[in-house]
């Protein structure tokens, strides 16, 4: 078992003790994705480059967490494999990335 499934096994049960699914819907769990992902970005509201050394890492790990726990639930129900899913993205972006091409740059991959 994935360490993503442990995770998720975790979420469901917790939702589930909470008779939460019936708030879960797709659309609602996506949009708890961006919320929980703004949460992340307003941890860096403001901070200058030379300032990162200033975050609060347990904060930023949490809104993290929060990001990915809603993930893995929209991934439940939707019926998608997020650990595989991630692998193949990376295979997906290696081919439109090829070291070679992409080395020091930071271009889109139809510019490079
Ligand atoms: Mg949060």
């Amino acid at each position: 078992m994935d360490e993503f499934k442990i995770l998720q096994n975790k979420l469901i049960a917790f939702r589930n003790a909470r008779e939460w699914k019936q708030f879960h819907s797709a659309k609602n769990l996506a949009t708890s994705v961006v919320i929980e992902s703004a949460e992340l970005l307003e941890c860096f509201q403001w901070l200058r480059d030379d300032d990162i050394n200033t975050i609060n890492k347990i904060h930023v790990a949490e809104e993290m967490s929060d990001v990915l726990n809603y993930l893995l639930l929209l991934a439940e129900i939707l019926d998608i494999n997020l650990f595989e899913s991630a692998l193949k993205k990376i295979e997906k972006n290696g081919e439109k990335y090829p070291v070679e091409k992409s080395k020091g740059t930071s271009a889109k991959y139809n510019k490079i």
